[in-house]
């Protein structure tokens, strides 16, 4: 039988704008698109991705055996500026939820007044299950899959879930190396500081979940000294949230990875706890500690959680049981749209994802202007460039959740398409 291509539905045709993570992204989008009643035509512009490249990854193991992953680079909006975003090396990658990352960071860039527009990568593999030499094949290769979509001025991907500083190393000698042997160590941020990178970096994920945590907590009139906080992700965002909540006098009161989760009700030691994860890789039975399902630990009876692990955490099935007075989002998409209804019904304060994980893609920032001067600036000044702009986005959007009585969410994303809105406008339509 002969294919009619006109019996395709939308739903076939574009699958890849099906998944959950980015239809939550849409509602909200539309929401706030009414808010701000944003023009019509930049509204549907701003609801599809602009270009999804889908690439194989060829890998010699070390078996000597090829096994081929699949890869992608999703480039959303480029408006404001090049595109930028992560790259996560994850099981559970796919298509759909790439389109739906690249789309928050379209909007996160935005909101943060950065110049810069939205994109992420990923690679549907397990990194854990590969060998170091395994991994650098996998980067090296898939940074030259996509080597011609990216660059300094074009597309500047940076560490996410599953990635970290090695690999964006490995990524940047690979690009360099195929653009002549030149250094070009803008094409990525979250490098080594010894090959570009920025002081500041690895740590400004969590710090800013940590500012931002301190304004949620100043807006609550709740002390922030003395709160009790429940982490959910112990890697490079959760660690360094709980870190510097613990330093800033907070009590850590549970924490997950992986494994699960653990709890000690009177605050867990988590410069002793990394310590701990450094040797053991894993939470999992640290001293002075009692064990908790993943499940129980985001229902834990604190004033603040932190889910800094992956999106779709919170939902319908667990909002109403949520008791937390203060949720910050570490993580992309980790409570719904629907979610974030009921909790703003119950009074519970939300800082959403595009302004309280923005201080990774805000160092990032810094990282990339540092490159192009050649010029570095000094750990202090990171970290204080960091706080005026997270606290600055913020507040713009308390105050315009204030003034317009809505929440928090949207209140964000009615910023951010403002803004992009106003610049989308002024360039208008190619051809026309
Ligand atoms: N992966 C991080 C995020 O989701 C950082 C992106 C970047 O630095 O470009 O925001």
């Amino acid at each position: 039988m002969s294919l009619n291509y006109s019996d395709k539905n939308t739903s076939q045709i574009e699958g890849h704008l099906n998944g959950p993570l980015f239809q939550n992204a849409l509602q909200t989008i539309e929401e706030a698109a009414k808010i701000i009643d944003c023009d019509k035509n930049v509204l549907e512009r701003l609801k599809k991705p602009r270009r999804c490249v889908t690439v194989s990854v060829p890998v010699r193991m070390d078996d000597y055996s090829v096994k081929v992953f699949t890869g992608y680079r999703v480039q959303y909006n480029a408006t404001l500026g090049p595109y930028k975003g992560g790259i996560r090396y994850h099981q559970n990658v796919d298509l759909p939820e790439v389109v739906g990352l690249a789309a928050l960071m379209t909007f996160k860039n935005s909101v943060l007044g950065l110049p810069l527009g939205g994109a992420k990568g990923g690679v549907c593999v397990d990194p854990t299950k590969l060998s170091r030499t395994e991994k650098q094949n996998l980067t090296r290769r898939y940074a030259s899959e996509i080597s011609s979509f990216v660059g300094p001025t074009k597309d500047i991907p940076a560490p996410d879930v599953g990635t970290d500083p090695q690999t964006m190393a490995w990524f940047m000698d690979t690009y360099s190396q195929e653009q002549g042997g030149y250094s070009q160590p803008g094409v990525v941020t979250g490098k080594p500081v010894e090959i570009g990178g920025s002081l500041g970096r690895n740590h400004a994920t969590g710090l800013g979940v940590v500012f931002v945590a301190e304004k949620a907590f100043e807006n609550c009139r709740i002390p922030f000294a003395g709160a009790r906080i429940v982490v959910q992700g112990f890697g490079n965002v959760g660690s360094f949230a709980a870190l510097f909540s613990y330093q800033r006098g907070a009590k850590v009161i549970a924490v997950s990875d992986v494994s699960g989760g653990i709890f000690n009700g009177d605050g867990l030691n988590i410069p002793e706890l990394i310590e701990y994860v450094k040797i053991n890789k894993s939470i999992k039975d640290f001293p002075k500690s009692q064990p908790v399902s993943n499940s129980q630990l985001l229902e834990l009876d604190c004033e603040g959680l932190f889910p800094c692990a992956l999106e779709g955490q919170i939902d319908v099935h667990n909002a109403e049981k949520i008791k937390a007075k203060i949720i910050v989002e570490g993580a992309n998409g980790p409570v719904s749209n629907a979610a974030t209804k009921i909790l703003h019904s119950r009074n519970i304060f939300i800082a959403p994802d595009v302004v309280a994980n923005g201080g990774g893609v805000i160092v990032s920032y810094f990282e990339w202007v540092q490159d192009i001067m050649s010029f570095f600036w000094d750990e202090h000044e990171i970290d204080n460039r960091l706080k005026s702009i997270i606290t600055k986005a913020f507040d713009t959007v308390v105050t315009f959740r204030n003034e317009k009585n809505v929440d928090m969410r949207s209140a964000a994303m009615a910023v951010s398409i403002k803004r992009l809105e106003k610049a989308m406008l002024l360039r208008g339509l190619y051809p026309r």
